[in-house]
């Protein structure tokens, strides 16, 4: 294209538009004058802007903290660890209790400690087999025909043969869990006696081991050996305790029925000869059955194989074992009838619990009858009392029954209680005549440290929550009060004439036992849906908002402070008073029948934000005036300028599809196709521009476009749910650290190639050498510690570590800070030189790079911002990273091209239609004549609509065809082509909704590629030590937001440059500009939340389902941490933007100055 020549003679009418001339391929209107702008630029429109977008910053913000509220479930990891001199050992009479209230030091021999630990040990050694997902009626006997299944009922005959042979030694019951019933969770569960939640809100609870008290710690922090062989779950999770000896299998391999188990039967057995056995407690973890059922289902002839296995290993386990020796055999969970678990069927709650021990859990002389009707008494304080036949037992009590009886203090957060069953033999200091009696005594003894251990756990937990922990510790001293009552009275230890007076007493500790557990059970483990429906209405009114203010015409510019600001206010003041007063909480329990409870925050921001919405959509109805014109404005959210459905579409897409769970789980690679068709969208608007060096120019980016989009594709971390059809490819490794290198040295050269016409000043100074600096050092950062990962840093270099803390203390810091000061004290891009003009008769102030200085002072911050998120991510990210902007870059050019066709266009049209009827006429009669001559001169296509431009042709005669708005062909002229200027700047500025749905998308595809997914686990908590040795919390979240949120940071700073690119900026168009401004912002907002706001529903809407902790839940997190940052990082925008444009006026008005007194001068 021949596009320099064909602008020779209007370059020539003025040599002072030398300046411009290679930048632009259209004329432009060139300023002799002064330029406008820099006398008054009014920054209250600016102000108008930050109004809506704090309403909308607040009203997302409460929807998303109301909505969390009642729906993570969190509970709060005390790191407290219980110790031996906590209780005194002792009986009823001489027991010590070492609380705050009561604080005596109770001295421990060292050497004796695991004898006298808490409660006397009942057993030396325990041997735990762990059958996962061993579900109940595996274990259970069936008599009922009706009921047997072939491949699974009554396999386990060696337990059936041992309760009906040995009824005193051995013990059956049904063993419930708390859901999720997922392996991890429930191990988590029985070993700390409290119950799982999602975010267990710890010191790090994104690492998945036990840093809470638990009964592995228990056992080897008293004097104790554990041997563990099994599921290497168990090596997240307890791997500080268990000793080299301890033998984990893979568990990762489903589809594997035998190896595992192999491997546990080989070494089991040598383990249980020992002579000199090397373990107190040995641990068995088999995988078989759970894999089993994984891979067919339960009912299947490899179940039938699988359980005859286990049958055998207990059999010769019971063989080996002695009299000192506790068995245990359960189920961590159940499993469905398509072999699965996780969730809260019966099937997967319901597991199986065996307990056997050859000295026998009952004296010989007890009275049967008693007992029986012991635990007839006990059952309705039971929670759980489905089956008849044996005893529910909820798998929590597992904890500290064990704890007790192998003579361990209880950990520290348990909240179950122990199995009395397992207690039922005389106390060892009992001295009364009837064996009930000792029996009795000893139940006391064990539940009273147990009572008063949950007691201890209770008042820590609430010790900020007065009004609940009096409430424990007022029910907590009735007890305490009638068994000392008791005790008083019975001074010897002698009470056989009182002992329905203890029982009543005991009834009364285990009932406040479980109470205790029943309240944490509500609290951590019950949604609030009331209140998260709550939320997300909330969130759904903040969209409709939004789209008001999209479609409404009275927005910013007519800024009306009733309409956008006190009427809302008032509203949403109005409504928290209502809520305050209790009149909501009438209205909707009347109405829906549902009862909400506020605290007074969620009441203040939650009414408040409801109250606005409703107020703003109130006010835009009363001042819309009827149906018809709210109809007109919401087509024109759809209608802007071009046909927007297709990012409507996907925008409302991509939000309802949250709902299925392997969306979210391919989410990554549908951002990927979403982008490419945007890519042929963006070809196909291309082919709308009737201007052939736009359209070609167009193609061409959208085809970089497309090709970045590819690349940067090809870096994928993988989930967990799409193992084995997808390969992680961030790692880290030389060649990774080389493409990093190279990346780095290409963004300043991208930077500058960009800017070439407003390499001036302030840009010159960063793009040369600030920037470049900020790039080497996270060279040299991330290039030490690509070496120490990889081989790990030899003495002889340790100063390199040194190096490494401390470019990332002083440079991290000092470049970033420095760039900014630069860029915020003086934003100038141009430059102004007073030069002689061509005939040397006077001199002229010339601007260089005058028409996009916004613009480039603009992308200058983003550049800066860019190079700071470079400096915290791993190398492949920052690639990564640098591959964005240039799509980014082109998306912006490609924007401004059409931009710029549009404003010619329009001008052209205008230029037509002023024109005479005559002239009209002649021209479309003559111009086709000379245009097929010109053409066939030429030997090209004689289509006179091509507009295809000849080399060479001169202006006068050569001639456009265009199609005009109403369908009808205009002929304008070369000549009047080029003299066409941009005075008059119409609807163009505003930015549609594709451009910006367009950007949105590249927010999400940005967090996809920087190395992150949807789930808590690719968080990469080591990047928040970056330049400290210990942890600072302000710099660690700043670390992490900045690599976390790196996409919501470059896609809502780049919106602004949609608008400013290329954006000639005088007095005239700063208007249009703001509201435009603000708009982009907002619909920005728009297309990014409205698939947020959807994660969040379809969280709250699959609160039952099976995936709801894996997939939903971390999906709904991210997407409200980002649905609060936008409108912030909005509102940070927009101060940025007011910050330059002032520093820019600043500068114009000191030019003026020296200009007007240079010209009084003259
Ligand atoms: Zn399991
Ligand atoms: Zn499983």
């Amino acid at each position: 294209m021949g596009k320099k020549s064909k602008y020779q003679n209007l370059e020539n009418e003025d040599d002072n538009n030398k300046t411009i001339k290679a930048n632009y391929h259209f004329p432009q209107m060139v300023k002799m004058v002064f330029p406008e702008y820099g006398q008054t630029i009014n920054r209250k429109k600016y102000k108008n802007i930050i109004w809506f977008q704090l309403l909308i910053l607040i009203v997302m913000f409460s929807g998303v903290l109301i909505f969390s509220q009642g729906f993570l479930l969190t509970r709060r990891a005390l790191e407290n660890d219980n110790k031996c001199n906590l209780i005194k050992q002792g009986n009823l009479w001489n027991q010590k209790f070492n609380n705050i209230t009561n604080s005596i030091q109770i001295e421990y021999n060292q050497s004796n400690v695991e004898e006298t630990c808490w409660y006397p040990r009942r057993y030396k050694k325990a041997v735990i087999l762990i059958i996962d997902a061993l579900r109940f009626d595996f274990m259970n006997w069936e008599d009922d025909p009706k009921k047997i299944d072939p491949y699974y009922s009554n396999k386990l005959t060696v337990i059936h043969k041992l309760l009906t042979k040995q009824p005193n030694n051995s013990l059956q019951f049904l063993f419930k869990s708390d859901p999720p019933t997922t392996t991890m969770q429930r191990l988590k569960g029985l070993h700390t006696g409290t119950l799982p939640t999602f975010i267990d809100a710890g010191k790090n609870f994104a690492a998945e081991s036990i840093t809470e008290d638990n009964l592995i710690k228990k056992i080897v922090d008293n004097g104790k050996k554990i041997k563990f062989m099994g599921d290497d779950t168990w090596m997240g999770l307890f791997g500080d305790y268990l000793d080299e000896k301890s033998i984990p299998c893979d568990s990762l391999n489903v589809w594997d029925l035998y190896s595992v188990d192999n491997k546990i039967k080989e070494n089991l057995f040598p383990s249980l000869r020992q002579k000199e056995k090397d373990w107190d407690v040995l641990v068995a973890h088999f995988l078989g059955v759970d894999h089993c059922g994984h891979r067919y289902n339960p009912s299947n002839e490899h179940m039938d194989s699988k359980l005859n296995e286990m049958n055998s290993v207990i059999e010769n386990v019971i063989e080996e074992i002695d009299d000192d020796t506790l068995l245990v055999i359960f189920g961590d969970h159940g499993m469905s009838t398509e072999g699965d678990h996780g969730g809260e069927s019966l099937d997967e709650l319901n597991a199986g619990l065996f307990l056997y021990n050859k000295k026998g859990f009952f004296d010989e002389n007890y009275n049967k009858k008693y007992f029986e009707e012991f635990l007839k008494e006990l059952k309705p304080i039971e929670i759980e009392t489905e089956n008849e036949a044996f005893r529910t037992i909820p798998q929590i009590d597992y904890a500290s029954t064990l704890a007790l009886l192998l003579g361990l203090p209880i950990p520290f957060q348990n909240i179950g209680t122990i199995i009395p069953e397992l207690f039922w033999y005389p106390s060892p200091y009992g001295n009364n005549e009837k064996i009930e009696a000792n029996i009795l005594q000893n139940i006391m003894e064990a539940l009273r440290i147990n009572t008063f251990q949950i007691q201890n756990f209770v008042d820590t937990y609430y010790e900020s929550n007065k009004k609940t922990r009096d409430l424990y510790n007022e029910r907590y001293e009735i007890l305490e009060k009638r068994l000392n009552m008791f005790i008083e009275n019975h001074k010897e230890g002698k009470f056989d004439d009182d002992i329905e007076e203890l029982k009543s007493i005991i009834l009364e500790y285990i009932s406040y036992n479980r109470q205790t557990l029943h309240s944490f059970r509500q609290v951590w483990a019950t949604f609030n849906v009331p209140l998260f429906t709550f939320g997300f209405i909330i969130l759904i009114l903040a969209i409709i908002c939004e789209i008001i203010y999209i479609s409404s015409e009275h927005n910013v510019v007519e800024f009306n402070l009733t309409h956008h600001f006190w009427f809302p206010v008032g509203c949403g003041s109005i409504f928290t008073l209502l809520i305050d007063y209790g009149i909501f909480d009438k209205v909707v329990k009347s109405l829906f029948n549902v009862v909400i409870t506020f605290e007074p925050y969620q009441m203040i921001l939650g009414g408040f934000s409801f109250g606005a919405c409703v107020g703003y959509i109130i006010s835009y109805i009363i001042k819309s005036n009827g149906r018809k014109s709210i109809i007109n404005h919401l087509k024109s959210v759809i209608y802007d300028n071009t046909f927007e459905l297709f990012p409507l579409i996907l925008i409302f897409g991509h939000g309802f599809l949250m709902n299925s769970d392997s969306y979210i789980i391919y989410e990554d690679s549908i951002t990927q196709y979403v982008l490419q068709s945007f890519g042929i969208y963006l070809i196909y608007r291309a082919f709308l521009q009737q201007l052939p060096q736009v359209r070609n120019k167009m193609i061409t980016y959208s085809v970089i476009f497309m090709v970045l989009i590819r690349i940067s594709s090809y870096y994928d971390l993988c989930r967990v749910e799409k193992t084995g059809k997808c390969k992680t490819t961030f790692k880290t490794s030389i060649p990774n650290y080389f493409l990093f290198f190279v990346s780095l040295a290409f963004f300043p050269y991208i930077l500058k190639k960009i800017m070439k016409e407003n390499f001036h000043n302030a840009s010159k100074y960063i793009i040369k050498y600030l920037i470049p600096c900020g790039l080497i050092l996270a060279a040299i950062y991330w290039g030490i510690d690509t070496l120490e990962e990889l081989n790990g840093i030899s003495k002889n270099l340790e100063f390199l570590i040194n190096m490494k803390f401390n470019v990332a203390r002083y440079g991290y810091t000092i470049i970033p800070i420095l760039s900014l000061g630069v860029w915020a004290f003086f934003p100038i891009t141009f430059d102004s030189k007073v030069e002689p003009s061509k005939n040397m008769s006077k001199n002229i102030l010339n601007f260089y790079g005058i028409k996009n200085h916004l613009g480039s002072s603009y992308l200058l911050f983003l550049a800066i911002i860019i190079m700071s998120i470079i400096q915290v991510s791993k190398p492949i990210s920052s690639l990564n990273i640098v591959l964005c902007f240039c799509s980014f870059m082109c998306v912006m050019e490609i924007f401004a091209l059409e931009k710029e066709c549009q404003e010619l266009m329009n001008s052209a049209e205008t230029l037509w239609n002023s024109k005479p009827r005559e002239e009209k006429k002649i021209l479309l009669e003559k111009s086709s004549e000379e245009l097929l001559n010109e053409v066939s001169k030429k030997g090209g296509s004689s289509n006179p609509n091509s507009n295809a431009v000849i080399e060479n042709a001169d202006p006068n005669k050569y001639i456009y065809t265009f199609k005009t708005k109403n369908g009808s062909y205009m002929r304008i002229s070369h000549k009047e082509m080029l003299d066409i200027s941009y005075k008059n700047i119409s609807s163009s500025f505003n930015v549609p909704l594709s451009y910006v749905t367009l950007t949105s998308f590249l927010t999400l595809h940005i967090f996809f590629r920087t190395s992150h997914q949807a789930t808590l686990q690719s968080i990469d908590w080591s990047l928040a030590f970056i330049g400290q040795k210990e942890l600072n919390f302000v710099k660690a979240g700043f670390n992490l937001i900045l690599n976390i949120l790196s996409g919501p940071i470059i896609g809502c700073f780049f919106v602004p440059l949609l608008v400013f690119w290329k954006q000639e900026t005088t007095n005239n168009n700063e208007k249009p500009m703001v509201k435009s401004i603000s708009k982009a912002f907002i619909k920005y907002s728009l297309a990014y939340s409205v698939s947020q706001v959807f994660s969040i529903i379809s969280a709250g809407n699959h609160k039952r389902h099976l995936m709801l902790w894996s997939v939903f839940a971390p999906r709904y997190m991210i997407g409200g941490i980002t649905l609060c940052f936008i409108p912030l990082l909005c509102l940070v925008a927009t101060f940025i933007i007011i910050i330059m444009v002032r520093g820019v006026n600043k500068h114009l008005k000191k030019i003026e100055e020296v200009n007007n007194k240079l010209s009084i001068n003259k």
